[in-house]
């Protein structure tokens, strides 16, 4: 039997064949011509020269490497960024990384008048910028939240500086509003309400209600809450402008005043007083509130956030107003130190203390005594580090304005009755809408004005 080829079931004469071989190379060729391309798209770029007359404004600028000797291109430098999830310690990511602790702790010292990065907490990122040869880390970046973040840089001398960066973003303000079911902390949290806000709230009513005992079935609450937006997105930032709270026929309120104090509808204060200072007694101020300030230690420009008050070691300390102690830590450069949350708006810090005598998430009153002074930390001599927080911002605390007076300054009650207005304007309107769709006439029994 002669050799052929079959295509399709059929026999094909010589002639054919021949015809069939040459298209069968052609279309070889063609596919492997193909592939080649694809893998090795490069070589096909280099071979592509323009012709002449045409050559690319690009091409034409490029310099004869004979005769000018083109500077050499920094290599890049290694970013490495590390998400802080539950139980990570700053220690333990350095090692990781395989920076050494003398470079941890001169961040450390830098840190030592903001103290970001003895919370570091889930969700916040660090990002390292290391010299990709040397593996020098030449900047720290703590990314806290899309409105706030602190960098640390290496500066000339050797030591790190640090860079706050605040975006104010934009507040949006939104009702969220309640009938009460089976208890407040439920009817809040299902209005929308974190646990905190929650707690704000019942902490700013302690004197006037028991909120486990006093709201019944078919109370209600109305909150005015703003949240603060970076770039449209939520920085997990907020804070309660106004609420209203009504328990059969009366009514009790707090509004939100540029002091960041709250006060009820008559502008009397619902906080208590603050001490200006954190002790009994007189003591020399050694140290003022300063930007910047010369560290008597570092010798260098740093800012000084609260007040140094010369006091021999085992002074008793007293917190200035009621809240929560948040913070209970040795740092060291700050030595033993405490914070205390005042409300949302108020926080305190006692810094190289001696002894600590209350403990984190502890309820402290006005005056209580929390802690003995002392020298602990990078310090020249015994003192008491005294800051005042406001909104997350330190400010003076020997002359800020803190909740001393108990009412809104007469000059100033014109504005504060315009805020209380538009807040009310905000509370009122859905609750209006929703009343003419509510048919069990709850909501038409409420008081028309307050
Ligand atoms: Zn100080």
């Amino acid at each position: 039997m002669n050799a052929i080829w079959t295509y399709q079931g059929k026999c094909l004469n010589k002639r054919r064949r021949h015809r069939m071989l040459l298209l069968c190379i052609f279309m070889i060729t063609a596919l492997l011509w193909l592939t080649w391309k694809t893998l090795y798209p490069s070589v096909f770029a280099v071979a592509n020269t323009d012709p002449p007359g045409l050559a690319s404004a690009e091409a034409r600028t490029i310099p004869d490497p004979d005769h000018i000797s083109t500077p050499a291109i920094p290599e890049p430098n290694l970013i490495l960024t590390w998400t802080i999830t539950e139980g990570d310690t700053l220690c333990a990511i350095f090692e990781h990384y395989e920076i050494s602790h003398s470079v941890m702790y001169q961040i450390l010292s830098a840190d030592e008048s903001l103290l970001a990065l003895d919370v570091i907490r889930p969700g916040h990122l660090l990002t390292f910028t290391l010299d990709q040869e040397t593996r020098e880390l030449l900047s720290m970046e703590l990314f806290i939240h899309p409105g706030k973040r602190v960098i640390y840089k290496r500066a000339d001398d050797g030591s790190f500086d640090y860079d706050e960066i605040t975006i104010p973003g934009e507040w949006k303000e939104e009702l969220l509003n309640g009938d009460i079911s089976s208890s407040f902390y439920v009817s809040a949290r299902n209005a929308g309400l974190t646990d905190q806000e929650t707690g704000n709230i019942t902490d700013l009513f302690r004197d006037q209600i028991q909120f486990a005992r006093d709201m019944r079935s078919g109370d209600r609450f109305e909150v005015v809450r703003s949240r603060q937006f970076v770039d449209g997105e939520f920085t997990g930032q907020s804070r309660v402008e106004g609420i209203r709270i009504f328990r059969g026929k009366r009514m009790s309120s707090a509004f939100l005043w540029d002091d960041g104090n709250y006060y009820d509808l008559n502008g009397n204060s619902l906080s208590r007083a603050f001490r200006r200072y954190p002790m009994a007694g007189h003591y020399r101020v050694a140290s003022h509130f300063s930007p910047a300030r010369l560290h008597p230690i570092t010798r260098r420009i740093a800012p000084h956030n609260g007040v140094d008050f010369a006091m021999s070691s085992g002074t008793p300390i007293l917190s200035t107003g009621d809240g929560v102690v948040t913070r209970v830590s040795n740092h060291p450069f700050a030595g033993k130190y405490i914070e205390i949350q005042h409300g949302s708006h108020f926080t305190t810090r006692y810094l190289h203390l001696t002894r600590i005598l209350v403990r984190r998430g502890q309820t402290v009153q006005r005056g209580e005594r929390i802690a003995l002074s002392g020298n602990t930390g990078r310090s020249t001599g015994p003192h008491l580090h005294f800051e005042l927080h406001v909104n997350g911002r330190p400010v003076n605390p020997l002359t800020a304005k803190i909740p001393m007076a108990s009412a809104v300054p007469n000059e100033k009650r014109v504005y504060f009755n315009q805020r209380v207005g538009e807040l009310v304007a905000m509370m009122e309107e859905p609750s209006r809408k929703i009343a003419l769709h509510r048919v069990d006439g709850h909501f038409s029994k409420l008081p028309s004005c307050f």
